[in-house]
């Protein structure tokens, strides 16, 4: 488990596998994903690192249904008065009332697929608020629910303009040649254009799925590049694996 401090009120903890944010409000906390099924102990060791009361967990919100993100949510929910989120597209496969829509996989993708099989399956979570792109979640000011499809039907990023914060979930992920399209999507088409449109949301802290922060003026100035790019439509997202 890893602590990585963003901001003042932004902590990414890493699990073993997967990134989380946990979020603050004076003391009222917010989890942006969960890991890995089993990541409950981490996420309590990183609580406890920061000072943080488990009682004080207002709300998980779950960028999308995947192991990786949703994994943790049903022990991460008994720690309390914990209220799950999720889009109205995935929350029945959160719920374990339907399977997830499975990937349709690239040829470059096929090996990476390998390397993560073998995840323990996701025990089922209630799910207690289903979102809508355009919602308005309480926390940070006021988080904005942006549908993301493509990567599954019921992605989203969440933004906090109020903080200049987005969390992308698995739409775009980082690497060391900057942000791309994530991998494993269930409509590849479909989830470039949804980049499209989210390179246009205005952001000066990009978290994402999967890899590192765009933080600090460089960060911004990187998001703003992409952004720009995008511009050119689906042909010019960034998709080395597609
Ligand atoms: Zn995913
Ligand atoms: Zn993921």
């Amino acid at each position: 488990m890893e602590i990585i401090p963003l901001r003042a009120e932004l902590h990414l903890i890493k699990p073993a596998f997967g990134q989380t944010y946990l979020w603050r409000d004076g003391s009222e906390l917010t989890l942006v994903d969960t890991g890995i099924p089993g990541s409950g102990p981490d996420l309590a060791a990183a609580f406890a690192e920061l000072g943080f009361r488990r009682a004080d967990l207002r709300r998980i919100v779950l960028t999308h249904c995947h192991e990786d993100h949703a994994g943790s949510a049903a022990e991460v929910r008994g720690w309390g008065e914990v209220e799950v989120l999720a889009h109205r597209l995935d929350a029945p496969v959160v719920r374990g009332e339907r399977p997830r829509a499975e990937p349709v996989l690239t040829e470059p993708e096929r090996a990476l697929a390998e390397q993560f099989a073998g995840f323990p399956s996701v025990p089922p979570c209630p799910v207690d608020t289903e979102l809508d792109d355009g919602d308005t979640i309480g926390f940070g000011g006021g988080a904005q629910v942006i549908g993301t499809p493509g990567h599954t039907d019921g992605s989203i990023a969440i933004r906090l303009p109020a903080h200049g914060v987005l969390f992308t979930g698995d739409l775009v992920a980082n690497s060391a040649e900057g942000p791309l399209l994530g991998p494993f999507n269930t409509d590849r088409a479909r989830a470039r254009e949804s980049f499209v449109r989210l390179a246009q949301v205005p952001a000066e802290l990009v978290c994402f799925g999967h890899g590192d922060p765009l933080i600090g003026a460089e960060g911004a100035a990187a998001w703003r590049a992409l952004g720009e790019r995008c511009q050119g439509g689906p042909d010019a997202v960034p998709d080395p694996l597609g």
